[in-house]
């Protein structure tokens, strides 16, 4: 206490726009992973759908070769290898159920809006949004929460996302932040050459379904988007982890985690070059539903789908200790995401009304107390 106190006390320390304990981190960047089930996450290719010919993985010689090792250590490493040896080891990874560490939607419906809602408004609305019906988000989603309380102008908070519901998802007063998402032309502002590129580009290599645009498209346009603007606040919503599970196409699933995670690596790479994110930025990681662990349901997911509720997070950034993958610690929540990332920047979470989450105390320096 002595400590905070000494440090509030200095000028240049002093925040006039906010209430909470000082941190480092500038930035946030949350990236989500649809429907990324935690066993493939902590365990890479799953043995039980290794050779299963109805999730699409009876002739996959090269991508086994690629991807199947004897332990999950070792899986997961040649999955997501970024994820797994730089990221995760700088920061925490939460939810390995196998080793003690769980974390759960609260939303009755373990779907993608209530989920998506939840990690965005921390709190679930079960009577509001039930399911993925399109109904404009009743509450402020902590972007805009952080929009305002920062002072910041609508292009500093973006979010980018391959399913277009992220119109409706992501703010509740239309036209607060800069939002792209779906097969949408991108009208927001830094249209620059490339970006109009991306805009025509996902018109013209089309995915097997309607609502939801190619991951590429949205990332690359995340990317382009934060060299020009350098947001604040980003939120980057990849979908197609979700969208080749529910086709049964396990194969495809383990491209797209691939694909997630050398995404991951430009990411990283790009902001050790720009000195307003190098240190200041926490990495956010988490997906809004998990899927069941069978044979008959590792592709589905919602209300009579056991073990769907489990998620995870890795958090990684200037203010959270470098643990790596927790084990044997208490149990934590999707609605704790939006109170965790206004404490990381520096505003007190009880501010924003109606949050009913808690800051996640394992992505917090070591002194402060919490869940
Ligand atoms: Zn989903």
């Amino acid at each position: 206490m002595m400590r905070l106190f000494s440090l509030l006390a200095a000028p240049a320390l002093i925040c006039f726009v906010c209430a909470g304990a000082p941190r480092e981190t500038r930035n946030i960047i949350l990236v989500t992973a649809d429907g990324l089930r935690w066993q493939d996450l902590f365990g890479g290719m799953d043995p039980m759908l290794k050779d299963e010919k109805s999730a699409g993985m009876e002739h996959e010689a090269a991508l086994k070769a690629k991807f199947w090792r004897p332990t999950p250590e070792d899986r997961r490493s040649v999955l997501m290898p970024f994820f797994w040896t730089t990221l995760a080891p700088k920061g925490v990874v939460l939810g390995n159920v196998k080793k003690g560490s769980s974390v759960r939607v609260t939303n009755a419906y373990r779907v993608s809006y209530p989920g998506y809602s939840e990690i965005l408004t921390g709190r679930a609305q079960d009577e509001a949004i039930r399911g993925n019906e399109a109904v404009r988000n009743p509450s402020s989603t902590v972007l805009e929460f952080l929009r305002r309380k920062l002072d910041l102008d609508a292009s500093q908070v973006a979010l980018f996302a391959s399913w277009e519901m992220f119109h409706l998802i992501g703010e509740h007063q239309p036209g607060s932040i800069v939002i792209n998402a779906g097969y949408r032309d991108y009208d927001g502002p830094n249209r620059s050459a490339r970006m109009r590129e991306l805009s025509a580009l996902q018109f013209q290599v089309l995915t097997p379904w309607t609502e939801e645009r190619h991951d590429y498209i949205t990332f690359e346009m995340a990317l382009e988007y934060m060299k020009l603007a350098k947001p604040r606040v980003v939120h980057i919503a990849f979908d197609e982890t979700d969208d080749w599970a529910h086709d049964k196409r396990y194969n495809r699933v383990l491209d797209a985690i691939n694909y997630l995670d050398r995404c991951l690596a430009r990411l990283w790479d790009a902001i050790q070059d720009v000195p307003e994110y190098r240190d200041k930025t926490t990495f956010i990681v988490t997906a809004d539903h998990g899927r069941g662990g069978t044979i008959e349901d590792w592709h589905s997911h919602g209300k009579e789908v056991a073990g769907a509720e489990q998620i995870w997070v890795a958090i990684v950034g200037p203010d959270t200790p470098a643990m790596g993958e927790a084990a044997n610690v208490p149990e934590i929540f999707q609605r704790d995401i939006a109170p965790t990332m206004l404490d990381l920047m520096g505003i007190d979470y009880r501010e924003y009304e109606g949050v009913l989450g808690r800051p996640i105390a394992m992505g917090l320096p070591k002194s402060v107390e919490g869940r």
